[in-house]
């Protein structure tokens, strides 16, 4: 069975596997994937002025995906898990820990199992949400 991601940009009709989006990320959209390393908490700063950005696991190449999205006078934060569409849903196999904050201080926002989704044509923004200020984020 194919495994399918569709892209997270509004009106794009991409879909291919994991590995197929992160180069059309980079290539279509000039916005390539952030490589994180599991484990280590990474300092990622973040432009408000696009709604999602993508984190690829160094290990399995996993495809996350960061929305931003306004919330009042706030910014929501999430971070989902791109699971293909085909492959089975499992229990959460990534667990991450977002915090929020200008440089050097490190207000932990969320500690959670990371949500997977198949970005159904829209990208949906799950779980944590929060807060204001330039985001950058942990992920463990
Ligand atoms: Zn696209």
């Amino acid at each position: 069975m194919a495994l399918a991601c569709s892209c997270p940009e509004s009106g794009c009709a991409f879909v291919g596997s994991p590995a197929m989006l992160l180069n059309h990320l980079a290539n279509s959209h000039q916005r390539p994937a952030v490589t994180v390393r599991y484990g280590l908490s990474s300092n990622l700063g973040f432009s408000l002025s696009h709604p999602w950005h993508a984190l690829v696991g160094e290990d399995d190449r996993s495809v996350f995906l960061v929305s931003l999205g306004p919330l009042g006078a706030a910014t929501a934060v999430s971070l989902v898990y791109v699971r293909p569409d085909g492959e089975a849903e499992v229990a959460p196999r990534f667990w991450c820990k977002l915090s929020v904050g200008p440089p050097g201080i490190d207000m932990v926002l969320m500690a959670s199992p990371v949500s997977s989704s198949m970005l159904a044509r829209r990208t949906r923004a799950v779980a944590g949400d929060v807060l204001g200020g330039a985001p950058g984020d942990a992920l463990r």
